[in-house]
């Protein structure tokens, strides 16, 4: 996983409380949500993506900290987050939207061939 990225990042997609920042260089992702912040690298962001997107409440209320019932494991089960109803919202949006502008992105690199050609004189 590339979390080593010291490339300036450009900002892919934002959110009121989120903001995810991308290196076009390495493909390096920064998931950005209020104090957390999440590194990843192409296959770690989709991965992210997915199980925020399938993500339930946790079963057990008994381990709800007020609203907050989505657990979510990070850093290999050493940092734990919990996230209102509210917040995951917001987080599948703001997911959803940067996978979309990288995908753009991935696409108009792919079709651009170059300055386009000058408009044919009439
Ligand atoms: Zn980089």
């Amino acid at each position: 996983m590339s979390t080593n990225c010291k490339h300036p990042l450009t900002t892919l997609y934002k959110t009121e409380r989120g903001v995810v920042f991308r290196c076009p260089g390495c493909n390096h992702f920064n998931v950005v949500f209020g104090p957390i912040i999440l590194p990843h690298d192409a296959g770690g962001f989709l991965a992210l993506k997915r199980l925020v997107e399938t993500l339930e409440p946790d079963g057990n209320p008994s381990t709800h900290i007020g609203k907050r019932c989505y657990h979510l494991q990070a850093a290999g089960g050493q940092v734990g987050l919990a996230f209102t109803p509210d917040e995951i919202e917001e987080l599948r949006a703001l997911l959803t939207g940067a996978a979309a502008m990288n995908e753009l992105d991935g696409m108009l690199k792919t079709t651009t061939l170059g300055p386009a050609a000058p408009a044919a004189e009439a």
